[in-house]
C-alpha cells in the first residue's frame, strides 16, 4: 500500500530551523514510510506556493531576525493556512513559528510581530531564558521528551489547550506549569531536541489524522524501536 502519498510541507526551513528542528521532517519521512505511506516533501519558504495538496505542515523554531521575515509572508498566506486547519489538516508548529501560530509576539524590544492566529496564544518575549531539557505528561501522547531554548512567555485563551504539564522545564512561560498548546489538529509547542525522533506517539498523530482525512482510514502498524526507547531513557536522564 505504499502508493498511498502524503505530502508533508516542511515551512520557512531556510529560516527557522534551529536546534535540529529539521529532523522532525526526517522523523515523519521515516515514520510515514514505516506506515505504509509515500511522503513527499515540499519546502515552502517565504514566496513559494504551497503545493495543491497539503497533508501534514511542519515548521520550525528561529531567531527573532529569522520570525520578522517570515512573520510577513505568513500573513499573506494566512488565510490559506487558516482553511488548511478548518479543514483538520494536522500540523506541528515549534518555538518561533508557535509564536507566530498565535496571534502576536512582541520581542523583547517591543517590536510586534503579527500572528496568523490559528492557535489561540500571545507571546511576550522576556528577559529570562528558559533552556534545558523538559519532559511533559501528556493524556493523549503519553510522556513527551524534549529541549526548550527561549524567552517568550506564551499564554493561551480559551481557544487552545495545553500540550501537557511540566514534569520537569519551564514550558510556555516561567512558573506556567503547562506546555504547548492545540487547537484542532494544529500542535504548537517550544520542544526542540528533535522533538519527533524521540516522541513517536506524535508522529503517529500526525500521520493518522493526515490518513484520515485523505484516505479516511488510518490502521497503524506498531513501529516503536529499541532505538527510540533507549534515545528517550538517555534523553530523560540527562539534567536540566
Ligand atoms: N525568539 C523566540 C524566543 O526566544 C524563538 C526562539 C526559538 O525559536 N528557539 O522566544
Amino acid at each position: 500500500m505504499t502508493d498511498r502519498e502524503l505530502t508533508i510541507v516542511s515551512l520557512y526551513p531556510r529560516d527557522m530551523n534551529i536546534y535540529g528542528d529539521r529532523g522532525n521532517v526526517l522523523a515523519l519521512t521515516r515514520r510515514a514510510t514505516a506506515q505504509g505511506f509515500s511522503p513527499r516533501v515540499v519546502e515552502v519558504n517565504p514566496g513559494d506556493p504551497m503545493p495543491e495538496s497539503v497533508d501534514i505542515v511542519v515548521g520550525g523554531g528561529g531567531q527573532d531576525s529569522g520570525q520578522g521575515r517570515v512573520a510577513l509572508d505568513l500573513g499573506v498566506r494566512a488565510d490559506e493556512i487558516r482553511a488548511l486547519a478548518a479543514d483538520g489538516v494536522p500540523m506541528l508548529m515549534i518555538c518561533g513559528l508557535y509564536q507566530l501560530f498565535g496571534h502576536r509576539f512582541v520581542t523583547h524590544q517591543g517590536e510586534e510581530l503579527t500572528g496568523i492566529g490559528v492557535l489561540d496564544v500571545e507571546t511576550l518575549g522576556g528577559t529570562e531564558r528558559m533552556i534545558g531539557n523538559i519532559v511533559l505528561d501528556t493524556s493523549e501522547f503519553g510522556e513527551i521528551i524534549g529541549y526548550e531554548n527561549h524567552s517568550g512567555a506564551t499564554t493561551l485563551g480559551p481557544g487552545s489547550q495545553p500540550l501537557g504539564r511540566v514534569v520537569q522545564g519551564a514550558g510556555n512561560a516561567p512558573g506556567a506549569g503547562f506546555e504547548g498548546a492545540r487547537t484542532g489538529n494544529v500542535i504548537g509547542s517550544y520542544l526542540h531536541g528533535s522533538l519527533l525522533p524521540k516522541n513517536p506517539a506524535l508522529s503517529d498523530f500526525l500521520i493518522g489524522e493526515a490518513a484520515r482525512r485523505r484516505y479516511g482510514t488510518f490502521t497503524p502498524v506498531a513501529a516503536d524501536s529499541d532505538l527510540v526507547r533507549n534515545a528517550r531513557a538517555s534523553a530523560k536522564k540527562r539534567p536540566r
